[in-house]
């Protein structure tokens, strides 16, 4: 059975005080939760402040984001041995706000997956199509086609090492949630996808729904059959809502 993995992605949110104080709420309210793994993927100035005070919890620490390159001239960017040697375990490629201002391509995110990779990072790629998109009946040759990209570059063997997360860019930041069915029917998909190249690592992959997942819906999303886990945006910036996510997550 695969175990369900809820992370927070915190966006460009955040301060060295309002840090802290999430921080403590989140690791009193996981403390002894056991049976879901519970990340946190920080902005990468704060990976150094979170990093200390996730020592020794069951809380990871993740980034969200990695250079496709190990290291060279490239202003701006941060390595996976870089993040790795702050303490990182998941690095976020391919969100969909770094797809839609950033312009990043899928070829491009396998090769930002590959990178972490390298660095003994666990990627979770994001994949997920517009609204347009999914009015047009587009929704299943679109992730398909981003999950295509990205195990093209890494094999099998490399997506087995990986955590996929379905983001409905209509379902991000918006409130409107993709139903438990919708999002099953999308992680049946992406699953089958896998499978068509290697079944044991599609019966294995973490498949995390993300889009709007609050305190209140989180347990109907996680029961579903190849929804296995989260990836939460709002909801992960105030401490009792996303430990009640992290609850939901606990078999
Ligand atoms: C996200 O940023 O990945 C996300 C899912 O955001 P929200 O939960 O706010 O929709």
């Amino acid at each position: 059975m695969r175990k369900k993995l809820v992370a927070g992605n915190w966006k460009m949110h955040g301060s060295l005080a309002s840090n802290a104080e999430l921080l403590r709420g989140v690791l009193e309210g996981v403390s002894g939760q056991g049976g879901v793994d519970v990340a946190v993927c920080v902005p990468f100035p704060y990976l150094a402040q979170v990093g200390q005070m996730l020592a020794d919890s069951a809380v990871s620490l993740g980034s969200q984001d990695v250079s496709r390159h190990d290291q060279g001239a490239y202003t701006g960017e941060v390595s996976g041995a870089m993040l790795k040697e702050f303490g990182c375990r998941f690095a976020i490629v391919g969100h969909s706000e770094r797809r839609t201002y950033h312009g990043e391509s899928s070829e491009l995110v396998g090769h930002k997956a590959a990178a972490a990779l390298r660095h003994g990072l666990t990627p979770i790629v994001c994949v997920g199509e517009t609204l347009e998109q999914r009015q047009a009946g587009q929704t299943r040759e679109v992730v398909c086609a981003q999950l295509d990209a990205v195990l093209t570059i890494l094999g099998p063997g490399g997506l087995a090492a990986s955590v996929l997360a379905y983001e409905p860019v209509w379902a991000i930041g918006t409130g409107l949630t993709a139903s438990p069915d919708q999002a099953q029917e999308v992680h049946a998909w992406l699953r089958q996808r896998v499978a068509e190249s290697e079944k044991g690592v599609a019966e294995g992959l973490q498949i995390l729904y993300g889009g709007s997942v609050k305190a209140d819906n989180a347990s109907k999303l996680f029961s579903m059959a190849d929804i296995d886990g989260g990836l939460i945006g709002g909801a992960a910036l105030v401490a009792k809502d996303f430990v009640a996510i992290c609850a939901a997550g606990v078999r």
